[in-house]
């Protein structure tokens, strides 16, 4: 239920479930809802009985999670098909309902207090959307949403307030982390729905498990391990990939493709960290993280220790980390490449998140002699971004049912400058009691 640990740092699990290999090859035959069941329970056995948890991932996962083939044996995850055609549905729907669950037992309010760089924001409004008990509270930065990703978190009503902050991703994640240890709001029962939530990176290991099971082939060895390119911002979706790797998904290798916001693969480089203040802005807008709050998570996989200013207080095991991550920074005129050359090739149709994503994994496999499986991740929908892949491609991308008559719907939603005053008093006169 808390977001954040009392001393501001970040919740690890004590120890990786290990899942047996077999398992995770008995795991092609079933629903993508029941392979949740089988990844979460290892975490939650003391907590939620068997039967309960199986409900919930059911009431989850009732969507397709495709796999496209491209060619040799590459394929495109599509985490698109949820209700706001983002990946972040997978995480904000279990975690929602994990947090009403627990809030059964207790009565009091929770406010759901979060930052959005364009896609959280949408997913978990609508995972809480009229959600009993709970209240939720949205900030986005005013010029760096879509007008698509804005209407799916405005338009909703209800429990959801919605504010427009004329400043950056970084300054309204700064305002929530403030908030959330402000003394004068201590009466406010917050948490939080940013990917700093323990409750959202463990559903983010499972569909690694999902597409390695389908797609691996038992009998040749080369298949045995796998290839993920992922694309990255505040690394909530990379961290859910190491977990699993941890928990023995045969892994070989991550791909960590960010936009220019690129302090990971410099950090890789150099071994030095520079966050990037204010972060850059580029057309793979829910990546625009300067500063990802999941890199203190993956330092400490690795040994070292990370402070939440970026200040490494020990050094993690570089080496190891350059083994198994390969991190590379795709710019907006790769992007747009990408997306072209992709659907003329191969009728791809990609998005900017992905696209970033597609094109590190092609770098990155000019270099290898004989890949085996690799799987890239596509998180949007590229409807979602109805102009700019339609002047790329010359095509426009097919609404998916769930983003359909957003147009005509009414927004509603509130607007601040680039300061914490104002959210605070806005705060207090709807929460404080
Ligand atoms: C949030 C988001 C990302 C980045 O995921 P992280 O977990 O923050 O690294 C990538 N693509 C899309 C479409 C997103 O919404």
């Amino acid at each position: 239920m808390k977001g954040q640990a009392p001393d501001k740092g970040l919740y690890m699990p004590l120890r990786f479930e290990p899942i047996p290999l077999d398992e995770i090859f008995a795991f092609k035959a079933m629903p993508y809802s029941e392979i949740a069941f089988n990844v979460l329970k290892r975490y939650t056995r003391e907590l939620i009985p068997d039967e309960k948890l199986l409900q919930l991932c059911h009431e989850c996962y009732d969507y397709d999670v495709p796999l496209e083939h491209v060619r040799d044996e590459c394929y495109i995850m599509r985490l698109d098909q949820g209700p706001t055609a983002s990946f972040k549905d997978f995480a904000a729907r279990m975690m929602a309902r994990l947090m009403r669950y627990f809030l059964m037992e207790d009565k009091s309010r929770l406010v759901i207090l979060t930052a959005t760089s364009g896609d959280t924001g949408s997913a978990v409004a609508h995972a809480f959307h009229n959600v009993d008990g709970m209240s939720m509270v949205v900030l986005f930065p005013q010029k760096e949403v879509s007008d698509r990703q804005r209407k799916q978190m405005t338009t909703l009503g209800g429990n959801v307030s919605v504010i427009s902050v004329a400043g950056k991703f970084d300054d309204c994640q700064a305002m929530v982390k403030r908030a959330f240890t402000d003394p004068d709001l201590a009466t406010v029962r917050f948490s939080s729905a940013n990917s700093i939530n323990i409750g959202r990176l463990l559903p983010q290991a499972v569909y690694y498990f999902y597409a390695f099971a389908r797609l691996s082939k038992k009998e040749r060895g080369k298949d045995r391990t796998v290839v993920y390119a992922v694309p990255s911002g505040n690394f909530g979706d990379m961290m859910g990939g190491l977990i699993a790797w941890r928990m023995g998904l045969p892994v070989e290798r991550f791909v960590i493709a960010t936009n220019t916001n690129d302090e990971f693969p410099e950090f890789m480089k150099t071994g030095k960290y520079h966050k990037i203040e204010p972060s850059r802005v580029c057309i793979s807008n829910a990546m625009n993280v300067g500063h990802p709050s999941n890199l203190a998570r993956v330092i400490d996989l690795y040994g070292g220790r990370m402070d939440e200013t970026g200040k490494i207080d020990k050094d993690p095991n570089l080496e190891k980390m350059r083994c198994d991550m390969h991190a590379l920074s795709i710019d907006d005129n790769e992007t747009r490449e990408t997306i072209r050359t992709a659907y003329q090739k191969h009728k791809l149709m990609l998005e900017p998140h992905g696209a970033v994503a597609w094109a590190a994994l092609d770098k990155y496999l000019s270099n290898i002699d004989k890949p085996g499986l690799v799987v890239s991740i596509e998180t949007a929908h590229p409807a979602k971004f109805p102009e700019e892949i339609t002047r790329i491609t010359g095509t426009e991308p097919v609404l998916p049912p769930s983003l359909q008559g957003l147009d005509k719907k009414k927004e509603s939603f509130l607007s601040i400058g680039n300061n914490y005053e104002e959210l605070k008093k806005i705060l207090a006169s709807m929460f404080k009691k």
